[in-house]
Order: structure tokens, then sequence, then C-alpha cells
């Protein structure tokens, strides 16, 4: 349900609750949002992992930790139904890989290699200001495919 459009909105709409929400601590709403984060998280640790299962290839800077990361699937999938859990995910860096189907790549995020965040360490990334240059992008054959059709 949206799942994917909500991981690829996430930097914007985290820099809005921000603002919008900056007195308040943790709420409903920034528990929703960590919630669809980490499942959406979940879901490309999984396809990843069967990707590569399956003897897909990966390429670009952040390529190992995101076959690293890729083998903490099995434990992350059917676990996330709460936000404490789904903040869980999102503060082990080993595991904060997000698909960026409209960059065609994944940020494999740590925060201070993040060409997105330079001034602050943003605990997640803005995936609506991505950098193709970043030491955080991996690319998987598929994104490569959509990438060379994208130019044909
Ligand atoms: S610029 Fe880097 S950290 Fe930011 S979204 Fe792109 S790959 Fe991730």
């Amino acid at each position: 349900m949206g799942l994917v459009a909500l991981a690829v909105q996430y930097g914007h709409m985290r820099t809005a609750m921000n603002a919008g929400y900056a007195s308040r601590s943790r709420n409903g709403m920034h528990d929703l949002l960590d919630l669809e984060t980490a499942l959406a998280t979940a879901d490309t640790l999984a396809s990843l992992n069967e990707d590569l299962t399956y003897g897909a290839g990966i390429s670009g800077p952040a390529a190992r930790r995101a076959i690293n990361a890729a083998q903490h699937a099995p434990e992350c999938t059917g676990t996330i139904v709460n936000a404490r859990q789904a903040r869980a995910l999102l503060e082990n860096p080993s595991l904060t890989v997000y698909e960026n189907p409209s960059a065609m790549l994944m940020c494999v995020y740590k925060p201070d290699r993040a060409l997105c965040n330079r001034i602050t360490e943003r605990e997640a990334p803005r995936l609506d200001r991505g950098v193709p240059s970043c030491a955080n992008t991996a690319r998987t054959n598929d994104h490569a495919n959509l990438m060379r059709q994208e130019a044909e």
C-alpha cells in the first residue's frame, strides 16, 4: 500500500515533519513513518537477497555493503510489527538500504558519506535529492538495465 512511494518520499516528508512538529517528540505520525519505512527497507533487503541468490550482479561504491545487508534479510522479514522494532532496524547502519526506483539505484545509507545531507548527518537519506556520484549508491543488474532502456 504505497510502501515504495513512501520510502522514496521519506526524506522530504521527514523534513516537513521536523519543521511542522519540531516541538513534539515522537508522535503517531513519526511512528507511522518509521514503521512504513522499515517495512519498505525489509522488503528491499528481502528482494535484494533473493536476486543475489539467483545470481544477479550488483555494482557501485556501496555494493559490498548492500551485499552484506542483504544477508540479514531473513532476520528482518516478518519481524517488524511496531514502531520500536522499526526504529531498531532504521538505526542499524548495516541494514539501511533504500530502494530508489526513480533514480534507478539503491541507497546504502551511511550519513557521513551522504552527498544529499552534507550539512547535517540526518537519520535518513534525501532520496528526492540524490546525487549520482555519492559513495552510498549501488546498482543491481535490473537498475543498470533500466538505465540502458531510458538512454535508448
Ligand atoms: S545522495 Fe547518497 S545518501 Fe543521498 S539518497 Fe543518494 S545515495 Fe543515498
